[in-house]
């Protein structure tokens, strides 16, 4: 497979924190996706929830399945774009390892939590975990990926916290959000399927869930244009299918959207490596038509699934647990796991130990703690 010439190279890749040795046969990019594949934090993301809870069907996507799937689309548009495949894939892989138990919930309850100790944001805690979480290595903290994996992993950050992880790593990862250039086209390309995968399955999830119904979700356009479609194509089919039909084409239809928006936006900045992209606004894009009509579907999303009363239900009695976790985590830190009960920096831990946990684990915790029994 050739590369483009702006596309990202392993063998100039900006390397890793901690030298190593060549693998013989695998290059750099292909062995943090394995490192990724490996870690704990990878495995689980199967016991956490992306907008069901884990335990309320078992046909919902988790964490694992949806980064499984953003990392299909990313590695298909890179194939198109002639992209790093590889590096694409491992940013995919690892772009959701630090979200904490219950999704969205669980995140804004433990960013509340950790208000007054430098706040709490998922890109940033996925950057720590393969950074520092992991504990895996016999001489060094964190998995030692690439700059472009930790690049791509680093999808937004706050200018406060930018500012603080320079300090830390001058001209490193954070850089971009001070300077206002872009992450490698591959970055790009994996931030982009994840709002396509995420949509799509949403939907999916949503109507199989039955808190939407496929004729409301024929009401958003980009989706109606699908169905009406796939109706007229194969009349009398069954809901379901013309369900997944038309999640089918609307897949399709966003991913070559993509491909065809990029490739001009390529032809016509014509950066001459990796590095001049970066500096080149961002190239990896939807249409303009297409941007508006997955916007206006994100919306609907919003307002109908992620909002739905009975999705808000469970929203806060998760939020009560991460609170209330936090709470006593703080309070009782002997509680903690040994090798965060050590820390010095006590909140910092807990919303570390919080994180890292599976929707069960944190389940049970808060019931050995509190004797309460939530979400159950
Ligand atoms: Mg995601």
């Amino acid at each position: 497979m050739t590369l483009a010439r702006y596309a990202c190279d392993p063998a100039r890749s900006r390397g890793r924190r901690y030298a190593v040795s060549a693998a013989p046969t695998r290059d750099d990019f292909q062995r943090d996706r394995d490192r990724i594949v490996h870690s704990t934090a990878f495995r689980r993301l199967v016991y956490k929830t992306q907008v069901f809870l884990n335990h309320e069907g078992d046909l919902f996507r988790t964490r694992l399945t949806h980064s499984i799937e953003v990392a299909q689309l990313a590695r298909s548009i890179a194939r198109a774009l002639q992209l790093n495949e590889d590096l694409t894939e491992a940013i995919a892989l690892a772009h959701d390892l630090g979200h904490t138990p219950f999704g969205h919930a669980g995140q804004d309850a433990l960013n509340d939590c950790m208000a007054a100790h430098g706040g709490f944001e998922h890109n940033l805690q996925s950057l720590r975990v393969v950074d520092q979480l992991e504990h895996r290595y016999p001489d060094h903290d964190g998995l030692n990926l690439t700059f472009e994996t930790r690049e791509g992993i680093l999808k937004h950050c706050s200018a406060a916290n930018a500012r603080l992880l320079d300090a830390r790593e001058p001209g490193g990862v954070a850089r971009r959000f001070i300077d206002g250039t872009q992450p490698g086209l591959e970055a790009q390309l994996a931030n982009l399927a994840d709002e396509i995968a995420y949509n799509a399955h949403d939907i999916d999830d949503g109507v199989r869930s039955g808190l939407l119904t496929l004729q409301q979700v024929a009401t958003v356009p980009l989706f109606a244009r699908f169905v009406a479609q796939t109706r007229r194509d194969h009349p009398g089919l069954t809901d379901r299918r013309v369900l997944y039909e038309s999640i089918r084409r609307m897949l399709s239809a966003q991913v070559y959207d993509v491909i065809d928006t990029t490739s001009g936006a390529l032809a016509a900045a014509a950066p001459q490596d990796a590095d001049t992209a970066r500096r080149s606004g961002p190239l990896v894009a939807f249409s303009a038509g297409m941007r508006a009509q997955s916007a206006e579907l994100k919306r609907f999303l919003f307002a109908n699934l992620y909002r739905h009363p009975q999705v808000m239900d469970t929203t806060s009695q998760a939020r009560q647990v991460v609170c209330e976790l936090f709470a006593v985590y703080c309070q009782r830190p002997h509680e903690l796991r040994p090798s965060f009960a050590e820390r010095p920096d006590r909140e910092r831990a807990v919303a570390d130990y919080i994180a890292g946990m599976t929707d069960r684990f944190a389940l049970r915790e808060h019931e050995r703690l509190t004797g309460q029994r939530l979400l159950t």
